[in-house]
């Protein structure tokens, strides 16, 4: 429930020291039976949370409906890109005897941690901006999810005081996913792991907790050892794409009888697994048979988007190569190495559009939209390949 006043506060608080920010300190005062309910001592809630400013921005997050729907060649070009399918086979080389050991104990392939490691966190190098205590404790006091985002406050503030946790340099998502795995903290509590034996379950300092905890994650999901999450297959003439949908199950047999082909060509391996058909652009783009394991990829943040591109990325660090069906669009994706590219033509032409870092955000979007209507293109404000060969042309430049 959102309280005008209490925003208005928070929106001041941006620019105040925290002691200015009355109706935070009060909710924090409210909290504190609340946590210690919780088992969490008073000492250690007063030493976390005094000084903590309230971030409005958090709030806004919370409440943002983002104008512009990623297409999902847009959001595959970017999160399987060339530059981490080679991050992920130097990752699976580096990590080799560690990943053997966590295959051995919760039966989940090193492609498959690695690929969700890679989308996740980028490899470690991504955990987010946002000081992890302040959005959690903003979004407990404030917002339309409180009691949600209270208990992950105190999930978070239970693992600094049982010392999994050092809470100094803690930064995660708004939303209070953080480290290599991007937990939310109440699934850190309750999946991760201590393997590399020092005591701590540590997701943000230790490379070893963090894999294994992805890996006993996806175990406690229904991982199923050994088998595939799926493939990408080629529908008969004339199918009938009603039957598709991630809910619509069949046998894998009853796929095959209809005529369904493994897009790679050559047999599919039997199996009497639950399987779905998915087309996430419609029938004229890639089709895809799945499994249980895709269900235990998407357990880890449902969106069949997101569990697609970790079930690619896996494929391609397997030496699969790119999907063998076009997307249905005249105007593909581009990977991170030419949005930054295209983020440089568009500095170059004296848009500030910030850093070159290969998001393309608000501020890019309005540079593009810009620069496709002076061209002549639909200004629709997209990062595509179009765009960025228009502005590598001479007559593309001032
Ligand atoms: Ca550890």
């Amino acid at each position: 429930m959102r309280t005008p006043a209490l925003l208005s506060l928070l929106l001041l608080a941006a620019s105040l020291p925290a002691a200015a920010d009355p109706a935070f300190t009060a909710c924090l005062d409210r909290l504190r039976p609340a946590a210690a309910t919780a088992g969490i001592h008073t000492d250690t809630f007063d030493r976390h949370t005094a000084g903590l400013v309230p971030d409005p921005t958090v709030l806004e997050s919370l409440d943002f409906q983002p104008e512009f729907r990623t297409p999902i060649w847009d959001y595959l070009a970017g999160l399987v890109d060339q530059e981490r399918v080679d991050d992920g086979r130097a990752m699976l080389a580096e990590h080799a005897e560690l990943l053997q050991r966590v295959q051995a104990q919760y039966g989940v392939d090193p492609q498959t941690v690695v690929a969700v490691w890679g989308v996740e966190s980028n490899y470690g190098r991504t955990f987010g901006k946002k000081p992890l205590l302040a959005s959690l404790a903003t979004l407990s006091c404030a917002g339309r999810r409180q009691a949600f985002f209270q208990s992950e406050m105190f999930a978070t503030l239970k693992l600094i005081q049982s010392g999994d946790l050092v809470p100094e340099g803690l930064v995660g998502s708004w939303a209070g996913a953080f480290g290599h795995t991007q937990f939310m903290p109440s699934t850190y509590a309750r999946i991760a792991v201590d393997f590399d034996g020092d005591g701590r379950r540590d997701l943000v300092g230790s490379i070893p907790d963090a894999l294994a905890s992805t890996a006993n994650y996806l175990k406690r999901s229904g991982w199923r050892t050994g088998r595939p999450w799926g493939r990408e297959v080629v529908l008969p003439e004339g199918f009938d794409s009603a039957v598709s949908g991630r809910q619509a199950r069949r046998p894998l047999s009853a796929w095959l009888a209809r005529g369904v082909k493994p897009a790679s060509g050559g047999p599919i391996s039997p199996g009497d697994d639950a399987t779905a058909l998915l087309l996430p652009a419609g029938k004229p783009g890639p089709a895809f048979l799945v499994h249980k394991n895709f269900d235990a990829i998407y357990s880890y943040n449902a969106a069949e988007s997101y569990a697609l591109a970790i079930a690619h990325l896996s494929d391609r660090l397997r030496g699969g190569g790119p999907l063998t069906a076009p997307w249905p669009t005249d105007d593909p994706g581009l990977s991170r190495k030419e949005r930054r590219e295209l983020q440089t033509l568009l500095l170059a032409r004296g848009h500030d559009i910030g850093e070159v870092d290969g998001m393309i955000g608000t501020k890019s979007r309005e540079a593009l939209k810009l620069e496709q209507a002076r061209l002549g293109l639909p200004a629709e404000s997209r990062a595509g390949q179009r765009i960025l060969q228009a502005l590598r042309e001479p007559s593309g430049q001032p």
